[in-house]
């Protein structure tokens, strides 16, 4: 809910010092958890995500099975320091949505169907929040696939847009989400230009959405580059 009087742009900046079309900095480090299959530590300004990934391992209980393809599981967790009161631990109706929502963001590019009767679990661990955490997590899981060795078509990049105060903008921090009027966080896979996660909370035009669309489109394009260096970085120091 908007607190009365919070004003979010002045002098045509955001409070943070952002301009609309800005990230803000990220940070991404491949292969950070020894007895992950493949792990990634991202952040995104105070946002801080750690993705862990186990398998394609044997599924259990067999009944759960799919005998053509693997079958993807996906954890959302909210560590309980990472918000600003603390969070009661264990899942809940938002985790178990976003779990869902990020889960279904990442399967088009997994190859399944090369590990029939198999998991593959991804662990995603909120450890400190600041809105956007969904669209980390998404990164950070995609990374961590990678580097598990999982075989993939692509990697798959998230960000959010949103409006405040009537402006649309790009990666809203808690301030702007807590007090703007709209958040639309998307995933896609940016080589195929094929968006794979799309949510709104709130209202926009049409005009708004097709301009925030175009914003958070861009802002995949370079946390894709991002992504993509952070893995060669890795795997050519080993
Ligand atoms: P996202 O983190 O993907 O933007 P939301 O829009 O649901 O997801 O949440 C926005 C922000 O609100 C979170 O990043 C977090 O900072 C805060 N938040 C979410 N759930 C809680 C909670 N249970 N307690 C306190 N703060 C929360």
């Amino acid at each position: 809910m908007k607190e009365e009087g919070v004003e979010l742009i002045r002098e045509g900046k955001r409070l943070d010092g952002r301009g609309f079309d800005e990230l803000r900095p990220i940070k991404i480090e491949v292969g950070v958890l020894k007895r992950a299959d493949g792990s990634c530590y991202f952040e995104l300004g105070d946002n801080k995500v750690i993705a862990a990934v186990y398998g394609p391992r044997e599924m259990h209980p067999r009944h759960a099975q799919d005998a053509k393809m693997a079958v993807l599981k996906y954890r959302y967790n909210m560590a309980p320091f990472s918000v600003e009161d603390r969070k009661r631990p264990g899942p809940d109706r938002r985790s178990v949505e976003i779990s869902k929502i990020s889960r279904e963001a990442l399967e088009p590019v997994i190859l399944k169907e090369y590990y029939p009767k198999t998991e593959i679990d991804v662990y995603v661990e909120i450890l400190q929040s600041d809105a956007g955490t969904r669209t980390a997590g998404i990164n950070a899981a995609s990374v961590a696939l990678a580097d598990a060795g999982i075989p993939m078509r692509d990697l798959v990049s998230s960000v959010a847009v949103g409006k405040i105060d009537g402006e649309v903008v790009l990666d809203l921090n808690a301030v702007e989400d807590n007090n703007g009027e709209a958040d639309m966080p998307i995933a896609m896979i940016v080589r195929r230009n094929i968006i794979t996660a799309l949510q709104m909370d709130g209202r926009m035009t049409r005009e708004e959405f097709e301009k925030g669309l175009k914003l958070a489109m861009n802002a995949c394009r370079q946390i894709y580059e991002l992504q993509r260096t952070a893995l060669i970085e890795r795997y050519s120091e080993l």
